[in-house]
């Protein structure tokens, strides 16, 4: 069983689709194994996308991800983090295909309603940022 992180961004949140992402990870057979949501302050947006920093949208970027809440969640499921991002779409929402989340709902490269990890070592450094072990359940 492997595990990701999820994250409904700010627009997500703003716009109403919150539900509408987890109907499709229910649906696509992904369990949600922890969720909760909060607020990011800039310095833990910035910590969150520390690989992005030398990139020149970790400006931007970073006040997007705090300028509303989110909602964090792991995944869990057999081959979840490519699943997942299957489901999700490419970040360039006019690249996505067909059916994502991110070809149906975003409006620009960087509101692109959800984050998911995309690998191993990425997937249990951002769960571990957001989720300690006793609020995953077994
Ligand atoms: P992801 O794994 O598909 O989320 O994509 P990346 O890890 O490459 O980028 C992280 C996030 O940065 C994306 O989801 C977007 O929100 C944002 N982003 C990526 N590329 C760009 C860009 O060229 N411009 C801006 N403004 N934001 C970007």
């Amino acid at each position: 069983m492997q595990q990701t992180l999820s994250i409904i961004k700010p627009d997500g949140v703003k716009r109403g689709i919150i539900g509408e992402v987890i109907k499709r990870l229910e649906a696509s057979g992904i369990r949600i194994v922890a969720m909760k949501m909060l607020h990011l302050s800039k310095a833990q947006a910035e910590g969150f996308y520390s690989v992005h920093r030398e990139r020149p949208f970790f400006q931007s970027l970073t006040d997007f991800m705090s300028s509303g809440p989110v909602v964090v969640m792991v995944l869990e499921g057999e081959d979840v983090i490519q699943k997942y991002r299957t489901l999700m779409g490419a970040t360039d929402y006019r690249k996505a295909d067909e059916g994502t989340i991110r070809k149906d709902f975003a409006t620009d490269i960087e509101k692109n309603v959800v984050h998911g990890s995309d690998a191993p070592e990425t997937a249990a450094f951002e769960i571990g940022y957001f989720f300690n072990r006793l609020e995953i359940v077994h």
